[in-house]
């Protein structure tokens, strides 16, 4: 028998536009992927060297299970210099990619009934896990008017003696929204000794302004991050967490029993990604630039509605309402008769909108957006 809770688990609705739109090119049909949040680059010659030494070298052997000294100092230091903090390195836990740093914290914070605060548009994990956890998620709704801003007032007001923890995502997927540093503040001051969960994967991909982390403003959080986006490493998996020291024993034993370690020559790739040249991500974010200006402008026109402006991550969030009530409606059409793939809102909490990640080269989002244009307007 299969268990409710499995049953009952939402898909990853990106992943099954992907899985179509995979099986739709299997039959030769020509698809434009604007539906997922993957770089189309290529990861760093010096990553792959480091992965492809230590491989020869035998580093193909379990690791401490909080992962490689070395990487954990690279990711102190990362963290330290960046933010001017003071992190020891004993705070933090490797693991194979953000979304298993992601459970272990849920997993080590959270009993049954417990609640965590969430914005709304999410992440779509995020509420799928904590509800596979056996608690519940409260929504904190954003709009699009004050460009999905988490209003520090809107999360005290849905604080309860069982909330666990207050989640947030800057920069945010799907909106691309990024948390002022004003805002960050007045949160953690909101949170009071509630701890916050940070998951800061698209960190360093703004397009405005300054890049913020949460322990800037308050200790009592948790940091996710990873190296599949800033890095261009999605297929690697590779993550890791920062908490607060009380935390690390317990989270120890989790990662022991579920996941042992984070793949050993993996880490020796991450070594590299954080102390090699960081040339290729500069690269990497000046085009993802032009390319969020040429998108918000196509879709504009096409007649979505952008009243924000999305400044982070690779997504722009649109109000296709003008189009269809039922964007899952809407995105299956574009994939099978216009031949773009897009993510429905619904994956995030946002019925009514349609996704579109501007991770894939311009010459591409251009013929996506003629296709859509073409289909919608004729
Ligand atoms: N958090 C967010 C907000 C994401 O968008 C993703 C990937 N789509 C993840 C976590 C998981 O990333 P990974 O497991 O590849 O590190």
């Amino acid at each position: 028998m299969i268990s409710n809770k499995a049953n009952k688990l939402p898909p990853f609705h990106v992943m099954e536009v992907l899985e179509r739109a995979q099986e739709l090119e299997g039959s030769g049909k020509n698809i434009i992927h604007l539906e997922i949040g993957e770089p189309d680059f290529p990861t760093a010659p010096h990553i792959c060297a480091a992965a492809s030494s230590a491989i020869w070298s035998g580093e193909t052997k379990y690791t401490h299970s909080l992962g490689l000294p070395e990487l954990r100092e690279a990711i102190a230091d990362y963290y330290n210099s960046k933010f001017k903090l003071e992190l020891n390195p004993g705070q933090i836990v490797v693991t194979s990619g953000t979304s298993p740093a992601l459970l272990l914290t849920f997993m080590c914070l959270m009993e049954k009934r417990d609640e965590v605060i969430i914005s709304n548009p999410y992440y779509a994990c995020y509420p799928n896990f904590v509800q596979y956890l056996g608690g519940k998620p409260i929504f904190v709704h954003t709009h699009e008017a004050c460009g999905f801003n988490m209003e520090p007032e809107a999360v005290a007001g849905t604080i309860t003696s069982k909330t666990k923890a207050i989640m947030i995502n800057s920069p945010c997927n799907p909106t691309g929204h990024v948390m002022s540093a004003q805002n960050l503040r007045r949160i953690s001051e909101a949170a009071g000794k509630i701890p916050i969960i940070s998951d800061e994967i698209y960190q360093g991909l703004i397009y405005k302004g300054k890049d913020h982390s949460i322990f800037e403003y308050t200790s009592n959080a948790f940091v996710l991050n990873g190296f599949s986006k800033l890095y261009a490493m999605t297929g690697w998996r590779l993550g890791y967490l920062i908490a607060p020291m009380e935390y690390i024993r317990p989270l120890q034993k989790l990662q022991q029993n579920f996941f042992i370690c984070a793949n050993s020559f993996v880490q020796h790739a991450g070594i590299a990604a954080l102390i090699g040249p960081q040339d290729h991500v500069k690269e990497m974010i000046a085009t993802y630039n032009t390319r969020r200006k040429f998108i918000i402008k196509r879709l504009k026109d096409i007649g979505f509605g952008i009243n924000y402006e999305p400044d982070g991550a690779y997504y722009v969030l649109a109000n296709a309402k003008e189009f269809s009530k039922d964007s899952l409606d809407l995105s299956r059409r574009l994939l099978e008769e216009a031949g773009v793939a897009v993510t429905p809102g619904i994956d995030f909490g946002a019925k009514g909108y349609l996704r579109f990640s501007y991770a894939n080269s311009i010459e591409n989002i251009r013929e996506g957006m003629d296709r859509i244009e073409k289909y919608l307007n004729g």
